[in-house]
């Protein structure tokens, strides 16, 4: 009862604030979160949603189904627990959950409520919540409900915490300690908290501050790390978009030890990114590339967005055909920063290029399954499957757009305005854009029509002619492929080797190895990379087996599985002998980032 009093009091003061900024109207609810982490009580969040002028005399809170950016859903809710309502003089208010993810509240006179639950810590990577006696990291939509009804109005969060922590969140400071506010339930979720203590470094760009956190390993050149992460920052906001559209950025570094990183997650104002300590022990850059492409996502998907993501509906999958952009262009941009900070050679910045092709090449589906349709069914696919992937022909496409962009321009145009000019008229407006926008924006900046193309290559399944568009460059391609020994794709993740997914009628998809076990082992090795287990496979020959040690639950399970023979392609990419003129200023302008 005491504490919705002080909630109550807290609303006179933050319903002033939100009245004179103009974010809210009189008559509007006020929605105020607090996060709660108790010394010594290391497995539990503690949730308060405290409601002014409730809009209805019944109210629904919901807990989202997905994060955007995590394109499949998780049943959150079944980390909530002690759900329960109460008014402002500490009466128990009648709550009853009326689906797995959603609870009703009745509300016969109050004036203020006061809504709680209980939430377990989640092993699920980035979409859950951990929680340790240093630190604890917070995901925005499987930790907050939302009250049904009321996503567009501003909400402020504050957290309780054990003595000595501190935060690091992408949100705007509230005039209340330890305090943040957003302008919707939207950009709240999407700012991710890690609290407790942990390393901090900070540096500006033009005149705006940047924060780098650091929890798990330390030991590596953290000067040089921090050093990295300003080139990056510094290249995309003041040379390629000529932009920061945000008053504070926040990367959130978690290092594992030994040779696995864990990717990354984008987030409208900070990212989320796990590295692997080894690794960035022998090369402080090593985690340039997803640095560079989280960051690049602050622009493509968050702001440059199609049009169902965002706002978003937390209770469903949300489809669009466009992912190829999102997440394609995405990885081709975080090439180029690499490449034009310096941080890669020209050479690597081409090898991987060439490695795209080859998987790309590799998909058994290819000629069958368009871009657009396997951005549309990631969330039955799930990431990692063995077919066409979008982020592998969408960072194809994107290097071929570029160079035909170039060629029918005679380099005065690149890929690089079409990306500035959905900044300046989609991004700028908060307007998402419809797939169909694409087309229309290549071609305006061409002044040219690119429909074949996106018929092609982009809604089509037809063969791409590397060659043809990679000539704009003088540049040539070598495709060969061999007969390999194979059991399939098995993509695993994090330090525990979690099977995120095996590929679809492949002999470790036949003997029943599924998506959620752990590997434990591969013919008694223990494996932590793709190339490990390459490396095991690699050994045999077809009509041999491997054995694999699987724990599912509490189980261990051993699968026999036969080794097949598989193509498997390398490609190549090289300069002609003697590009001509025009060849040579369009390599250089791709190189370089520049036009005629
Ligand atoms: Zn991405």
């Amino acid at each position: 009862m005491q504490r919705c009093w002080r909630y109550v009091l807290l609303f006179l003061f933050i319903s002033l604030f939100f009245y004179h900024s103009g974010a809210c109207q009189p008559g509007c609810p006020q929605i105020y979160y607090d996060l709660t982490i108790k010394e010594g009580d290391w497995q539990t969040f503690y949730v308060n949603i405290t409601i002014a002028r409730p809009p209805h005399n019944r109210v629904v809170f919901v807990m989202p189904s997905w994060s955007p950016g995590g394109y499949m859903l998780g049943e959150y809710s079944k980390y909530v627990r002690h759900v329960q309502a109460k008014d402002a003089d500490g009466k128990q208010l009648t709550t009853l959950q009326v689906n797995p993810s959603a609870w009703e509240v009745s509300l016969p006179t109050a004036k203020t409520m006061c809504f709680s639950y209980e939430l377990k810590v989640s092993p699920r990577g980035f979409m859950g919540r951990s929680l340790t006696e240093t630190y604890a990291r917070i995901n925005g939509p499987s930790t907050y409900m939302y009250l049904k009804g009321a996503k567009e109005k501003p909400v402020t969060v504050t957290f309780h915490l054990p003595t000595g922590w501190k935060i690091a969140i992408g949100l705007e400071e509230f005039k209340l300690p330890n305090s943040y506010w957003a302008p919707n339930y939207d950009i709240f979720v999407d700012a991710p908290a890690l609290l407790g203590k942990f390393k901090q470094f900070q540096f500006d760009v033009a005149g705006v501050p940047h924060i780098v956190t650091i929890t798990g390993e330390t030991d590596f050149d953290q000067q040089k790390f921090v050093e990295t992460v300003k080139r990056i920052v510094t290249y995309e906001t003041q040379q390629l978009f000529n932009d920061i559209p945000y008053s504070k950025y926040v990367f959130m570094f978690n290092i594992y030890p030994g040779e696995r990183g864990g990717g990354g997650l984008e987030h409208l104002n900070s990212t989320t990114i796990g590295l692997a300590g080894e690794k960035l022990k022998v090369d402080p850059t090593s985690g340039a590339n997803v640095t560079a492409h989280e960051f690049f996502h602050l622009w493509n998907v968050k702001r440059i967005r199609p049009k169902v993501l965002g706002p978003f509906d937390y209770t469903k999958d949300v489809r669009t055909t466009a992912l190829w952009f999102c997440e394609g262009v995405t990885c081709y941009y975080a090439d180029l920063t690499c490449l034009r900070t310096g941080i890669w050679s020209v050479e690597k910045f081409w090898q991987n290029q060439a490695k795209q092709i080859a998987q790309h090449q590799e998909a058994y589906d290819r000629l069958q399954t368009s871009v657009e349709m396997a951005s549309w069914k990631i969330w039955e696919t799930g990431y990692g499957s063995a077919g066409v992937s979008f982020y592998t022909k969408g960072q194809i496409l994107a290097l071929l757009l570029d160079l035909q962009i170039r060629e029918v321009t005679d380099n005065r145009r690149s890929l690089d305005d079409v990306i500035r000019f959905l900044n300046c008229w989609f991004a700028k407006y908060d307007e998402g854009y419809e797939e169909r926008d694409l087309l229309r924006a290549v071609n305006s900046i061409t002044n040219s029509d690119f429909s074949q193309f996106f018929d092609r290559y982009v809604s089509g399944t037809v063969e791409i002619p590397y060659a043809d568009f990679l000539q704009h460059a003088g540049l040539k391609l070598h495709l060969e492929s061999k007969k390999v020994p194979d059991i399939g794709r098995l993509v695993i993740m994090g330090p525990k080797n979690r099977v995120f997914n095996v590929e679809k009628g492949s002999p470790v998809d036949e003997v029943g190895i599924k998506r959620g076990d752990y590997l434990l082992s591969i013919d008694g090795q223990t494996v932590s990379s793709r190339e490990d287990i390459a490396r095991v496979v690699n050994s045999k020959e077809e009509g041999q087996s491997v054995a694999i040690e699987i724990l599912r639950g509490d189980n261990k399970l051993n699968f026999v599985v036969p080794v097949r023979l598989k193509d498997k392609v390398n490609c190549r990419i090289d300069q002609v002998a003697r590009p001509t003129e025009k060849q040579q200023r369009i390599y250089q302008g791709l190189i370089a980032g520049t036009t005629d």
